[in-house]
């Protein structure tokens, strides 16, 4: 069996050791442009150049190195539709999600950075407590990670919202879906986490409009892609005191340039994309075991509906 990995980074020697281990049968071939590969059976990709798709029309599936398929699905009908496009799912993704949101909600809820400024300033006082009844945290996708951190936030007792595409019932969050379902969803979150993939439907959701039906002093915190939020109308609502702040992993254009006004906005926290890391053993773990249920014609989950977008 061969395997054709393409790395943006470059550091394919640990992936190809973990193969070898993981899945001896398998030879791993690099892909490097100008240079023509061999048929492989399997792709395994992140953020690939358009050059590498004419490589993919014979495999048996292209395995995405993430849950995010945006980068590959831009290329529409240049990636051929008989190809399945198989996602991560979760591998390690959504302990690290949930990390990073509950940090986030919490260091809101708690003032934290109100009291760093503080401190910084050699200042003791007190602020008024938050009420818990006056936090609810909505958050936009509820599928393999928005559930996962639904699960983390509940203990904390927040009142809990969700909102996706198809009707959801889950236990102690309250459920939202479609279009129909996003304004009512939207007034009664004062925490917006954004955990949707970016397709046609959901680029820009985060619009000024959309912002400005979150009550005031809510806060936003996106941890899916840069594209669902205007930046500027993000920019003009802090500014203008109707958004309290945000936490953003994820922008328009990454790394985020200097110059980028959002660096020069103390309410708004920066990360580098580093939400929920690609672990690279649990997704070659995840990717042989699909593999071997692949060469078993046995079904597998993850299998990206072309159509959606996700
Ligand atoms: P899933 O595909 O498992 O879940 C997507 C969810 O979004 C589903 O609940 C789906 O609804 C909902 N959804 C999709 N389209 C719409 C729409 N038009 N309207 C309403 N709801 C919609 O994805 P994951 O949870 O695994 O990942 C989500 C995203 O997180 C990824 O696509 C990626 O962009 C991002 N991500 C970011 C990372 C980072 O480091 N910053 C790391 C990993 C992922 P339904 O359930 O009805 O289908």
């Amino acid at each position: 069996m061969h395997i054709l990995l393409h790395r943006a980074d470059g550091d394919t020697a640990p992936w190809i050791a973990d193969f070898a281990e993981l899945l001896p049968e398998a030879e791993v071939h690099v892909w490097r442009e100008g240079q023509k590969a061999r048929p492989c059976d399997y792709a395994l990709v992140w953020s690939p150049p358009q050059a590498i798709l004419r490589e993919l029309s014979e495999v048996k599936a292209v395995f995405n190195a993430g849950a995010g398929v945006d980068a590959l699905l831009k290329f529409g009908d240049a990636l051929p539709q008989h190809v399945p496009v198989v996602r991560l799912d979760d591998a390690g993704m959504g302990v690290q999600m949930a990390e990073y949101v509950s940090h986030a909600v919490l260091r809101y809820f708690r003032r934290f950075d109100e009291y760093a400024t503080q401190a910084r300033a050699g200042q003791w006082q007190p602020l008024p407590a938050h009420r818990k009844e006056d936090f609810s945290v909505g958050v936009l996708g509820m599928g393999v990670l928005g559930s996962r951190v639904l699960e983390a936030l509940a203990p904390f007792g927040f009142p809990l919202r969700g909102w996706s595409r198809t009707q959801k019932t889950l236990d102690g969050v309250a459920c939202f879906s479609g279009a129909d379902g996003l304004d009512a969803f939207l007034r009664g979150s004062r925490v917006l986490v954004c955990m949707l993939p970016l397709t046609p439907d959901t680029g820009n959701l985060l619009d000024r409009a959309r912002l400005s039906a979150l009550p005031p002093q809510a806060y936003l915190i996106n941890v899916a892609r840069g594209a669902h939020v205007a930046e500027p109308d993000l920019l003009t609502l802090i500014k203008s005191g109707h958004i309290a702040g945000a936490t953003l992993d994820v922008f328009r254009n990454e790394p985020l340039p200097v110059q980028h006004p959002f660096w020069q906005e103390p309410r708004i926290t920066i990360t580098p994309h580093i939400s929920a890391l690609t672990l690279r053993r649990e997704s070659v773990e995840q990717i042989a075991a699909k593999i071997r249920r692949l060469e078993a014609g046995l079904p597998i989950a993850g299998i990206v509906n072309r159509t959606q977008g996700y």
